[in-house]
């Protein structure tokens, strides 16, 4: 192999001095705090339409304490778009997203389109919003929340402290690859068949974002995969250290087979500070994590792209068993609405102000039904609504 003067002479340069590590990436979508935000609002379904409000009025109250405002543009996804608009994710919706600062939504589905054909499920919008808004990285915190340790199925002393970010691939892997479908071979066996696939450039930008992520926190990342028998974990494995000697500077890199760190969150939970996994591993471990903290109505998760708005929702569903009751609880959105002040609008401030507000109302004693320990005459049972105006109350009553 012939190699170039200036190819050899630009070798020998990284040699004696290495190149100047790369930023790790940028998770923001505003360039300077602003007084005023574009939000594109997503209520979807079931009880998207309760607990949308509830943490519209927490917004704006914490807004309110800094002067900054929110300039919502309700649009339909999932069934609703469906039953209103043929199709789970209309052009609307997506014109709106991309002109907005950021977007926060509730849930979307319902047994009413369980039965559709696949174009015309509320699922397929929420992939397709993801696909089209490049929501690659899933950020998901699991933290235990002190009031409400005795909600988790695991014993106090293992679940006290935890705190771990999973940040989880969301455009690639098993739920994208191709060829994928079911099929009839000659023998007249049918099969179903999924791919998953992985390249080196959708690897190494979720990487960086886990060593940004690691970066804040205790700087600790494990690194999820199954290389002892997939190739396409091999590679996850080979770019993440790559990309770890690259922007990682004070990140503690680990790996840990997914079935194992499976075991390990029941375990013991605290060794873990941010894993990174793919979509398939993360979509398994987040929910897991999730639960070792209590209630889904609790936890928030942000959605991002390279660049431009991000998508903020809690990780919980539509809850349909339970919705136009008034008994879902709010707080994993009005928690979402957090972090998206903190990650897309450069408003740490309204950020802290929100999750002080819920840990103080929950200091307070007030419980919706999900997280309510029955008996307890400490706690209060609330609605939804009656829920999201005490944390506006909260709020101003911090603030002032
Ligand atoms: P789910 O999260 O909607 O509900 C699971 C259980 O948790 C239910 O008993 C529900 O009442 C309860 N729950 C969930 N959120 C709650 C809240 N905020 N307050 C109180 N209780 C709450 O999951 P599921 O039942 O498997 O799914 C229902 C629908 O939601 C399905 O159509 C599913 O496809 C859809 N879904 C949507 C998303 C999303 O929009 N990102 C995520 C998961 C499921």
């Amino acid at each position: 192999m012939k190699l170039s003067l200036a190819l050899l002479v630009a070798a020998c340069d990284a040699l004696v001095a290495p190149p100047a590590p790369k930023r790790a990436t940028q998770l923001r979508a505003v360039a300077a705090p602003q007084d005023s935000y574009k939000i594109t609002l997503l209520p979807g379904d079931g009880i998207g339409p309760e607990i949308t409000p509830a943490t519209v009025k927490a917004l704006v109250a914490a807004g309110k304490t800094k002067g900054v405002t929110f300039d919502f543009d309700e649009q339909l996804l999932g069934g609703c778009a469906i039953d209103k608009e043929g199709t789970p994710w209309p052009d609307k919706t997506l014109e709106s997203c991309k002109a907005a600062d950021s977007i926060l939504m509730a849930a979307i589905g319902g047994p009413k389109w369980d039965g559709n054909p696949r174009e015309l499920r509320p699922e397929t919008g929420l992939l397709a919003m993801r696909q089209q808004l490049g929501l690659f990285a899933n950020l998901r915190p699991a933290k235990a929340i002190p009031q409400l340790l005795d909600a988790s199925s695991l014993k106090r002393e293992v679940v006290e402290g935890v705190d771990i970010m999973v940040v989880r691939e969301l455009c690639g892997d098993v739920y994208f690859g191709k060829p994928a479908g079911i099929y009839t071979d000659d023998a007249g066996v049918r099969w179903g068949q999924n791919n998953m696939i992985y390249s080196e450039p959708e690897i190494e930008r979720i990487a960086r974002v886990a060593m940004d992520v690691a970066q804040k926190r205790q700087g600790r990342c494990c690194s999820i995969d199954k290389a002892n028998v997939l190739d396409v974990s091999q590679l996850w494995k080979d770019v993440v250290i790559r990309v770890h000697g690259e922007c990682g500077q004070g990140v503690e890199l680990s790996h840990m087979y997914v079935d194992n760190a499976a075991m390990q969150l029941v375990r013991w939970p605290k060794q873990f500070d941010t894993i990174v996994c793919g979509n398939i591993f993360g979509d398994i471990l987040s929910d897991e994590a999730s639960m070792l903290v209590g209630s889904l109505g609790m936890l928030p998760s942000a959605s991002l792209p390279s660049e431009g708005p991000g998508v903020f929702e809690p990780i919980h569903g539509s809850a349909p068993d339970i919705a136009g009751t008034d008994a879902a609880n709010p707080l994993a959105m009005i928690l979402s609405a957090a972090m998206m002040c903190q990650y897309d609008l450069l408003q740490p401030d309204l950020a802290k102000l929100l999750e002080d507000a819920v840990e103080a109302v929950l200091d307070a004693g007030y419980r919706t039904r999900d997280i309510v320990n029955e008996g307890n005459a400490d706690e209060t049972l609330v609605g939804c609504k009656e829920m999201g105006d005490l944390v506006a109350a909260k709020v101003a009553e911090l603030a002032a």
